[in-house]
């Protein structure tokens, strides 16, 4: 006879999301990391060169958009906040930031108003407005939730996150549907998430179900069946994320995406991003400032800061 385990939060959570109680629950026990602490870190400047990546992704989505009065921006899965310099750079007008983790969210929204106050101080510079939401976007319809009833967005952001959402059909498609259905005509949707393939491809060249290397694990449960929703694998990054996640098979989301009236843009590698990008001298200048390359220019043949970054996959897709 099977006794019931004890009901805890996180089986209460699961019972009623799937694991996104799990994931909400990682990202709210988070601390946030001091400079000192990431300075440490054995992958600094992998996350600074990831960072280095969204700044860039950010800046030429604000600029394809390009509205003369400051765009306004959904931030789909902000976490604590780390793209608010970079939208206060792109002169946004107005951010709605959104996510499940509500610890993160209050922090994400106490770094906003720590930078209004020091911009306020110093005169300089002028902040956006912003909205915060705390909410399973993969499960709850945000049109109903904005201040704005009948909020337009020019762009929306989804960095790192999208891929929590494939746990299950339903939940994808409400997640897409939170990103697409506010955007105006010729808006864009952009978003990183882990590259499917080359997941698949390092899976398959290992011995048993887990490769990695010091720094990070991939574990899948087989290696022989891959669904489109539900194909959970757990990732382990030193010091940053241990949850689980769900890959993507991209054709799916790119074929799911034209239900909202979207056509793809483009779909890239970190890697394209960085040659793309790294022969400007502004850019080249903030590759230095955020300490995002161990040596510039990298040595010939070595590549960017290490082989992780080819995990990731950035696409931009547009409202038509
Ligand atoms: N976008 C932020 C960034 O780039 O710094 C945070 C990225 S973090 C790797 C992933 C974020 O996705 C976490 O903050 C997590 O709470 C959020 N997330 C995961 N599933 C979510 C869901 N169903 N609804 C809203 N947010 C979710």
């Amino acid at each position: 006879e099977e006794t019931a385990a004890p009901a805890t939060e996180e089986t209460e959570a699961k019972k009623e999301t799937g694991l996104s109680g799990t994931v909400a629950k990682h990202y709210n026990d988070l601390r946030e990391g001091s400079v000192f602490d990431r300075a440490r870190s054995r992958i600094y400047y992998q996350r600074n060169f990831n960072n280095w990546i969204k700044s860039m992704i950010i800046a030429n989505s604000l600029k394809a958009v390009h509205r003369k009065k400051g765009c306004t921006v959904l931030d789909l899965c902000c976490g604590k906040g780390g793209d608010l310099l970079k939208w206060t750079k792109g002169h946004i007008k107005k951010l709605v930031c959104a996510d499940i983790a509500a610890v993160s969210v209050q922090q994400c929204q106490k770094r906003y108003n720590d930078m209004v106050e020091r911009n306020r101080r110093s005169g300089n510079q002028k902040t956006f407005a912003a909205e915060f939401i705390s909410a399973d976007c993969a499960e709850v319809l945000l049109t109903e939730r904005y201040q704005e009833k009948d909020m337009l967005f020019d762009l929306c952001s989804c960095q790192f996150s999208f891929h929590y959402s494939f746990e299950a059909a339903a939940r994808a498609r409400t997640m897409l549907r939170n990103a697409c259905e506010r955007l105006r005509p010729g808006g864009y949707f952009v978003g990183t998430i882990p590259n499917g393939y080359e997941l698949v491809s390092r899976l398959k060249e290992s011995d048993g179900l887990t490769f990695g290397n010091e720094v990070y694990k991939v574990t899948f449960e087989n290696k022989e069946t891959f669904p489109l929703y539900g194909c959970k694998y757990d990732f382990h990054l030193e010091g940053v994320v241990d949850c689980p996640e769900f890959m993507i098979y991209f054709p799916l989301l790119e074929e799911m995406a034209k239900e909202f009236d979207m056509e793809l843009v483009y779909l890239k590698k970190f890697q394209d991003i960085y040659e793309e990008n790294c022969e400007s001298v502004d850019n080249q200048a903030l590759i230095s400032k955020m300490q995002a390359l161990e040596q510039f220019p990298p040595e010939k043949g070595t590549g960017t800061a290490s082989k992780k970054e080819d995990d990731y996959s950035h696409a931009e897709t547009r409202h038509t």
